[in-house]
């Protein structure tokens, strides 16, 4: 391609509205405009860097034995309640009706209209295992879309399903995708991790996710960093999302002490665990705060160690709840009659759980529930009891790796890939069966399997760039190499520089050739912006010295060869660097 009839509308300007860097320089490049709030338009150079994500993702798909299919958009919502997620799935499904008014909505994700095709379509286990998967615009009406194309409303994902017969068999697509997803973002280019991830409250199931290493991560993950040899022999690899992650269940007692008397204590105006612990003279692992939360619409008392917090997600699925969400200081006063900061257990009405740290604990302080006090000596069972102990709360990185004991540490990540183990939820809300081998029908059991493929583009530009620009990894850049042609006007270069260009062409090379009637300074300035691996300048070293420089974008690093050598160069360097990502 030649750069004077691409349309890449570079900004010189920081645009206002961009909060992350992949979204500044999304715009900044000329890769994607905004039409509407999480709605974008993805330009030459936008679209060829999602297309290389695409390839990448169907190439490993294909050889995992996944078989690529395109659903509709438009999704009726007759589906929808069958499965139940017609009230559940809220907001986010953009519903709308059509000129017969029947109620619609556009896809969000497909499990209900896949379930459907393969209901309709398989009848036998001789047909399975099968797994579809498309790549395809999604809709999802984000409550704040933002950071440009990392939280669209519109987005391309890739979302694959898989069918089984059995257990084992599904585990063991399981594994074949959690390998074929470990290949792509490896040929990506990126530096990610698989974590385990939190799975709801359908029991029994797993699900990871995949996570590209950036400080700018929404996620935080626990990863063990003790190169320990766990108890299977290899060598610890924990890693976890917060919402799931553990520390080791707290160590028994060595000796128990003896139970001091509950002692009731003016405590005035204290009610942060700092200001009250500071003033009982005590450490804020001798204090147990009481959390109010709200669970489809039923307040609970949460109780955690003064220093730890409450994990919502964790609280979730212990209550089998939908929905969890704090209470603000007004909806805990109403449910308890106590304002915040005073709130302890003994006497509460409302269910009360404990996170299993405060289990070993013993005299130790709680609010009163009264304002102005709280109580010291208190001890569970023999002041209040608790419906419910289990691991509530946040790991911090004092606590240790729950496989091998070993240190955790923690990294921001942005999620691109989640895979899930469904079992039958799906097939058994919409009836799908097969016969099995002895003629008994069974429900499918299924798995599924996304991959935000717009989100991976930005997400790699979280993770790589600098001061100047975009640095792409090689296999997901829009062009592997751009050709300055320095000096437009002297016809020895600009015939080098076609040279250059036509031979790259001819050896199948992704290449952009800078033909502009532009100052080499600001044909330097673009192609550090753009962010291609390989930068070729042919100018006057080329006229008095006839070489002609390749330069790295990523490390800078540079070097001059004679033109007869610069394809030849080009090509084995790019060659062998993919070749190492697909190994
Ligand atoms: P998140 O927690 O970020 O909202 P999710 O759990 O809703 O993600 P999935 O339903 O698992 O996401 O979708 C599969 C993949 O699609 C995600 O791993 C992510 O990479 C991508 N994705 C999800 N929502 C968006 C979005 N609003 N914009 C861009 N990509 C998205
Ligand atoms: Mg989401």
């Amino acid at each position: 391609m030649r750069y004077s009839q691409l349309l890449l509308p570079t900004l010189k300007e920081t645009p206002a509205e961009a909060e992350v860097v992949s979204h500044r320089l999304l715009l900044r490049a000329g890769f994607i405009r905004k039409l509407t709030s999480g709605v974008y338009t993805y330009l030459p150079l936008g679209l060829a860097a999602i297309r290389k994500v695409e390839q990448i993702v169907r190439q490993e798909m294909n050889r995992a034995g996944a078989q690529e299919v395109l659903l509709p958009v438009v999704q009726p919502a007759d589906l929808w309640i069958e499965s139940g997620r017609w009230v559940k799935y809220g907001p986010e499904l953009l519903r709308f009706k059509d000129r017969h008014e029947r109620e619609s909505c556009l896809g969000p994700t497909h499990e209900e209209v896949i379930t459907d095709l393969v209901r309709k379509n398989v009848h036998s286990y001789k047909n399975l295992p099968l797994n579809l998967y498309q790549i395809q615009t999604k809709f999802r009406d984000e409550i704040r879309p933002r950071f440009g194309l990392m939280r669209g409303r519109e987005f391309i994902m890739k979302d694959g399903y898989s069918f089984d017969g059995t257990e084992d068999a599904a585990n063991a697509t399981y594994n074949k995708m959690h390998e074929a997803y470990q290949r792509i973002f490896k040929r990506c280019g990126l530096s990610f991790r698989a974590v385990e991830a939190d799975t709801g409250s359908i029991g029994g199931s797993f699900s990871h996710e995949f996570m590209v290493l950036a400080e700018t991560g929404e996620d935080t993950l626990a990863i063990c960093k003790s190169g320990n040899k766990a108890p299977s022999g290899e060598i610890c690899n924990y890693a976890a999302n917060m919402e799931k992650a553990a520390g080791q269940p707290p160590a028994p007692l060595v000796s128990e002490p003896q139970l001091l008397p509950l002692k009731k204590i003016e405590t005035p105006g204290k009610r942060k665990v700092q200001a009250v612990t500071e003033f009982l003279g005590i450490a804020p692992q001798n204090l147990v705060k009481t959390m109010i939360y709200v669970a489809d619409g039923k307040p609970v008392a949460v109780l955690v160690r003064g220093d730890h917090e409450v994990q919502p997600v964790k609280l979730k699925n212990m209550l089998g709840a939908v929905d969890v969400e704090m209470a603000d200081d007004k909806q805990a006063f109403g449910f308890t009659g106590v304002p915040t900061g005073y709130l302890g257990p003994v006497g509460m009405k409302i269910t009360v759980v404990a996170d299993r740290e405060v289990t070993v604990m013993r005299n130790f302080a709680i609010g009163a529930s009264e304002k102005n006090y709280h109580y010291l000596n208190a001890n569970l069972g023999r002041d209040f009891e608790v419906s419910a102990v289990g691991d509530l709360r946040m790991v911090t990185e004092d606590d240790c790796c729950p496989v091998c004991g070993g240190e955790l540490e923690f990294t921001k990540g942005i999620e691109v890939g989640h895979i899930f183990k469904l079992g039958t939820s799906y097939s058994e809300a919409l009836q799908a069966t097969f016969l099995d081998g002895n003629g008994k029908e069974q429900f499918f059991i299924m798995g599924c399997y996304g991959i935000g493929v717009s989100r991976t583009v930005a997400a790699s530009i979280e993770q790589n760039h600098d001061q100047d620009g975009i640095v792409f990894p090689l296999p997901i850049a829009p062009y592997q190499v751009v050709i300055l042609n320095l000096s437009p006007k002297d016809e020895q270069i600009t015939q080098a520089a076609e040279d250059i260009y036509q031979g790259l062409l001819a050896a199948g090379v992704e290449v952009l050739l800078d033909d502009r009637d532009e100052r080499p300074g600001s044909k330097f300035k673009d192609a550090d912006l753009i962010g291609i691996p390989f930068r070729v300048m042919v100018g006057k070293s080329f006229t008095q010295e006839g070489l002609i420089e390749i330069r790295r974008r990523d490390n800078g690093q540079s070097i001059s060869v004679p033109l007869s050598e610069a394809v030849d160069n080009l090509v084995a360097t790019i060659r062998a660097e993919l070749n190492e990502l697909s190994a």
